[in-house]
């Protein structure tokens, strides 16, 4: 699937602790072993806020990315489609 990279608020940071952390509370999934982009053979080191592409869908997301990756703010990028997508959204996930 494509996402857009959009300029996350690194800054602001949830009760998780990084989005990292997040992503792993929520997604259900182990941290994969490389960047989900499709040819990336980094490790994902940063929770990295997303953007379904080419959806009326305009809420944000995090999935795990690479730093290299997650720099390319505003670009869309090809991402595995198992990866799983956790809402950005800290009312409808930890701060509950
Ligand atoms: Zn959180
Ligand atoms: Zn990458």
């Amino acid at each position: 699937m494509k996402v857009k990279n959009i300029n996350g608020t690194s800054s602001n940071l949830c009760k998780c602790g990084s989005w990292l952390e997040h992503w792993k509370n929520f997604s259900n999934q182990s941290l994969p072993s490389y960047c989900p982009e499709k040819n990336c053979l980094n490790k994902p080191e940063v929770g990295a806020h997303v953007q379904k592409d080419s959806s009326t869908d305009s809420s944000w997301y995090i999935i795990p990315l690479c730093k290299t990756h997650n720099g390319k703010k505003g670009e869309t990028i090809e991402v595995s489609d198992s990866i799983a997508l956790v809402s950005a959204n800290v009312s409808k996930t930890c701060g509950k």
